[in-house]
């Protein structure tokens, strides 16, 4: 089994879609290990999306990341990073598969609702950014 990590982010935790965003990872395959709520400090998020720093979406994408709480989760299950990214669809909602969670909830490329690792090295970082490794089941 492989790990990942997830975001619930502001815009879905503000239209109270946490229940339902969780339902669809879970009947997906992939176990909640670990979660938690949080907001957010301008460095956390900085930290976070530092590879992204420098490019026209970063300064309003860190903006937004703060601007309510979000729900962070290690989600555990068989190629679970591939199968997140699966549920959640790709970036652009307007391009998302229809029945994704992006494609159903996201208000904007920006305010997309969910995040999911992209890769196992990113998942190791995302999730030791967030967890210790005794918060997670
Ligand atoms: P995530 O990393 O959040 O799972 P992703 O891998 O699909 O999403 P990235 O390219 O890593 O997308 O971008 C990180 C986040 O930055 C996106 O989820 C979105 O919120 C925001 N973002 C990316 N591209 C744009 C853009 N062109 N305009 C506005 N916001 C953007
Ligand atoms: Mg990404």
């Amino acid at each position: 089994v492989e790990r990942t990590f997830s975001i619930i982010k502001p815009d879905a935790v503000k239209r109270d879609l946490i229940g339902e965003i969780l339902k669809r990872l879970e009947s997906n395959g992939l176990s909640v290990v670990a979660s938690k709520m949080l907001r957010l400090t301008r460095e956390q998020a900085e930290g976070f999306y530092a590879e992204h720093k420098g490019r026209d979406f970063y300064e309003p994408l860190v903006e937004y990341m703060i601007s309510a709480p979000i729900v962070v989760q290690v989600l555990e299950g068989e190629n679970a990073i591939a199968k997140n990214r699966e549920v959640m669809g790709v970036t652009d909602p307007a391009k998302a598969a229809p029945g994704t969670i992006r494609a159903d909830f996201a208000l904007s490329v920006r305010e997309n609702s969910a995040h999911g690792s992209d890769s196992p090295e990113s998942a190791a970082r995302e999730i030791a950014y967030f967890f210790t490794e005794n918060e997670i089941c």
